[in-house]
């Protein structure tokens, strides 16, 4: 395993669901540390701050720590467990899927269940069963098991899945990389830039609660008060079994994405170009893309005080929003050499272009 696998597999096993980002939040902290100077929002967002060779611009590189997960709703009196959804969760994913309860006492682990296929009547099996019919079942056989383990409403509920490096030895396979392959690539980026000229300061920000509406973006803008940002973010690939290229053309291996569009966002449209042109120079190949049903930590930053000019780069990965995603190395790779390529060129007076 090299150093990048090692931080993808520590980065995306790390436990952090919104609201409750604790245990992620301390490794980045711990890979933050030594890249550059520390501050935190009071929600829980951290910021490392690379200064450079001048104080303007000042550049935010954003990336969400948080995962979706869930949280427990209450215990029924069998002792099993019925939960909310932290973040938007496809129903269909869950089924017989294991789960960490973080409570007071320690991690607890249970599996998502519902009732047996053989009780089912043939007609029940052919419906899509819903989260609301599901619960989770720590192995309990009383509800005082469950109370002495610990579980209490309100605690938090992290998906269990470990990070494994795929046949082609090219491809990784984790939970999380939604978007915990974007906190990556701020620390991959400013360690490449450790012993680099860059005209600007640069602020690494791994923002909280992304997936229950940005709202971790919204506070930690206020602490770096950007110029210019970049969003770092993972974006669907649609080479999948049923979906058309007009859905979805992104690829795994193609290059990191350029969103062109998002629900709640359209890009700077010099910025983007830069961002585009620097790809073509340096030969580093890149994907356009358009989500037309999602939105970015962007979508608040870009409307920060009087606006910011913003773009998003993203990292395909396939089956996102579940225990196992999927994403390609040498898109990670080419992420950040793009992202290098473009933050020692950004200096005041290109970023003063954007807006001019
Ligand atoms: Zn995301």
């Amino acid at each position: 395993m090299d150093e990048i696998e090692k931080l993808l597999k520590e980065i995306t096993e790390a436990h952090g669901v919104p609201g409750y980002e604790t245990p992620v939040r301390s490794l980045v902290r711990d890979y933050f540390a030594p890249l550059g100077e520390l501050s935190q929002d009071k929600i829980g967002s951290v910021i490392c701050c690379k200064t450079g060779s001048a104080p303007a611009p000042r550049v935010m590189l954003a990336g969400h720590m948080d995962e979706i997960g869930f949280m427990v709703k209450h215990i029924t009196k069998e002792g099993y467990i019925k939960f909310l959804p932290l973040g938007g969760w496809f129903d269909q994913t869950l089924l017989g899927q294991r789960v960490i309860i973080k409570t007071r006492l320690g991690d607890v682990i249970g599996v998502i269940g519902v009732k047996p296929p053989h009780l089912l009547s043939s007609e029940e099996r052919a419906k899509v069963i819903t989260r609301k019919e599901m619960y989770i079942d720590i192995g309990a056989t009383s509800l005082d098991e469950v109370t002495a383990a610990g579980v209490r409403a309100g605690d938090p509920i992290v998906p269990h899945a470990d990070f494994n490096i795929m046949a082609s030895g090219k491809t990784y396979l984790s939970k999380a990389f939604d978007d915990r392959v974007g906190v990556a690539m701020i620390i991959s980026v400013l360690q490449e830039l450790q012993t680099k000229e860059h005209p600007n300061t640069i602020f690494g920000a791994a923002t909280v609660m992304e997936e229950v509406g940005v709202r971790g973006a919204t506070t930690a803008v206020e602490v770096v008060n950007p110029d210019v940002a970049i969003i770092l973010e993972s974006d669907i690939a649609g080479d999948v079994p049923g979906v058309n290229p007009e859905e979805c053309a992104n690829k795994l291996g193609q290059g990191p994405t350029v969103l062109i569009y998002d629900a709640r966002m359209i890009p700077n449209l010099k910025l983007r170009d830069m961002v585009v042109d620097a790809a073509a120079e340096l030969s580093i190949p890149i994907q356009l893309s358009a989500i037309e049903g999602g939105a970015t930590d962007g979508s608040v930053i870009h409307l920060y005080k009087t606006g910011v000019p913003t773009v998003v780069i993203g990292v395909p990965a396939r089956h996102i929003h579940s225990h196992s995603s999927i994403i390609h190395r040498s898109d990670y790779d080419n992420a950040v050499r793009l992202l290098v390529a473009i933050l020692t060129r950004l200096d005041a007076s290109k970023v003063a272009e954007f807006t001019a």
